[in-house]
């Protein structure tokens, strides 16, 4: 089963002037590629029928779980191009644990890790053209489950489908690595104990939106989210993580309470930040200590982190009664080194030393379909 063979159909693929017309400048998550991959699944039958199809929509009965009781897990990750032309990807096991972590929460069926990173390969094979290679840029990656059996009535459903697209990315914040400003969400609430917040799952967002919403009418980028219990332990932002750092090199991020996201990039900047020699503390932290850290200056630099921005330093800080301003301790130095790093090792200008990489496409290999 974990070596389901492919059927390709190829696409009519765009005109190579339109396409590179469009890497010139991609934003974020405009265009997609020329072909998606997707892969049934039935309780009877398991993972069938896997597919490298044209992009399109894809049918849907009106009556599809996922539209009534939103069974819906994602997830993303990027493809990026050597400057020896080969292609590759960051981790991409940890995003199919992870998947798979979503999948047990939101009662879907679990995806064999290879079977997810074969998917991958596919689609980025195929569709090798469009990543582009300029600064800063990738092939953003968007792998995603949903139930669509077709019934009325609240159970887990017994049918299902993977699929993967992907969109050719610059940097998600236009401007660059420009501190953001960001409103804190204290009443409306992303996740609750024993919820769903440890899961890459639309519903998430959904309740994340209106908090952005406010967090934009207060003149903020992003929405920074804080324990439902307590409103002052910090979780994470919509969909970033979130790290201090203190006067002596200490970082400080929110430890894993099972209402924050388990990041990649999380995970690996913990990793890079120990491998030179910065002690890194895992708890919980408060609003209440980041302000008065600020205010006494033992805490000089914030940053949100995750795949679609990498790193994106953390300028003002909103919320009720609230007005922090960084000013100049935005972007600090630590946030800035740190993003050059992963994205070094990302870009193929650094060494990879933890073996984070995997190659989809080596260098010389034609685009095939
Ligand atoms: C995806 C996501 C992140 C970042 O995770 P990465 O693996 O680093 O991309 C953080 N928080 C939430 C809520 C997310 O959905």
């Amino acid at each position: 089963m974990t070596d389901l063979a492919f059927t390709r159909t190829e696409a009519d693929r765009l005109p190579a002037a339109e396409r590179e017309a469009i890497l010139a400048d991609p934003g974020f998550g405009n265009h997609f590629t020329d072909h998606m991959v997707s892969i049934v699944w039935t309780r009877d039958a398991g993972w069938h029928d896997a597919e490298l199809v044209p992009y399109g929509p894809i049918p849907m009965d009106p009556a599809s779980s996922v539209l009534h009781y939103g069974q819906e897990i994602f997830e993303g990750l990027k493809a990026y191009r050597r400057p020896d032309g080969s292609v590759v990807t960051f981790r991409p096991e940890a995003n199919a644990r992870r998947l798979n972590e979503s999948a047990r929460r939101l009662a879907l069926p679990e995806l064999p890790e290879e079977l997810f990173v074969q998917a991958v390969r596919e689609l980025v094979s195929a569709d090798a053209d469009w990543v582009p290679g300029g600064q800063d840029q990738s092939l953003y990656l968007r792998p995603f489950m949903i139930a669509d059996e077709s019934f009325l009535g609240v159970r887990a459903a017994e049918r299902a489908r993977f699929l993967v697209i992907a969109s050719p990315a610059g940097p998600y914040f236009s401007g660059g690595v420009k501190p953001v400003s960001i409103w804190l969400s204290q009443d409306l609430a992303r996740a609750g104990r024993g919820g769903t917040g440890a899961a890459k799952c639309g519903g998430n967002y959904a309740a994340s939106l209106l908090p952005q919403r406010v967090a934009a009418e207060n003149g903020c980028q992003q929405v920074l989210f804080t324990d439902a219990a307590t409103e002052d332990t910090i979780d994470e932002l919509g969909g970033m993580n979130l790290f201090l750092v203190r006067r002596d090199g200490t970082l400080l991020t929110p430890q894993l309470n099972g209402n924050i996201l388990d990041g990649v990039t999380r995970r690996s900047l913990i990793q890079l930040a120990k491998d030179r020699g910065h002690a890194v503390e895992e708890r919980d932290i408060t609003v209440t200590e980041w302000r008065e850290g600020v205010a006494d200056g033992s805490i000089v630099e914030a940053f949100a982190c995750g795949t679609a921005a990498v790193i994106t330093p953390i300028g003002r800080l909103k919320g009720e009664g609230l007005d922090i301003d960084f000013g100049d301790r935005a972007p600090g130095e630590l946030t800035l080194t740190l993003r050059e790093e992963l994205t070094g090792i990302q870009s193929g200008a650094r060494e990879d030393r933890h073996g984070w990489l995997t190659v989809l496409v080596p260098a010389g290999a034609e685009a095939a379909a």
